[in-house]
């Protein structure tokens, strides 16, 4: 007879942060098809990427070599804010430049310039798309994640 894993639990998925000169940094994410939204595929893929991004501002898919357009803004709510397909619809007049990092960039800081708010539409895990006014911290970490998402990385201007 022989002996099998009792294991029950499907393994978490193993991912990294891609090198800084990874094209996939540099390419525009696919969208989350609405299919996807409730497997198991895609809870993995959040539960890891919070795990990597932990006691950070937050993380893009492509930054873990996920080509979704999928990221987690970590430290603004209690729980880590899933923003799946973001969409900013608007952006408020004032702006602020500070200093940002990123997580593919470890020794690298930059002075950005971001508006201080903003309108943001993302999609729940029903696939029904939230509006939110986002403002301060937080506003900063989704322009920087969205960037992300589009290709964007800090270095561009
Ligand atoms: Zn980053």
């Amino acid at each position: 007879m022989t002996q099998q894993s009792k294991k029950s639990k499907i393994p978490k998925m193993k991912l990294e942060l891609v090198k800084s000169t990874d094209p996939i940094l540099r390419r525009r994410t696919a969208d989350v098809h609405l299919d996807l939204l409730r497997s198991s595929y895609l809870a993995d893929l959040i539960a890891s990427m919070t795990e990597i991004s932990r006691g950070f501002e937050g993380i893009a898919a492509n930054q873990v070599g996920i080509n979704l357009r999928l990221a987690i803004v970590q430290r603004v709510t209690s729980d880590p804010w899933i923003l799946i397909n973001p969409v900013i619809v608007s952006f408020g007049e004032s702006q602020k430049t500070e200093l940002e990092g990123c997580l593919n960039f470890r020794w690298t800081q930059r002075r950005k310039r971001r508006s201080k708010n903003l309108i943001l539409a993302t999609l729940d895990l029903d696939g029904q798309p939230n509006y939110y006014d986002v403002s301060g911290m937080a506003a900063r970490i989704v322009q920087h994640e969205v960037d992300h998402l589009k290709g964007k990385i800090i270095t561009d201007r």
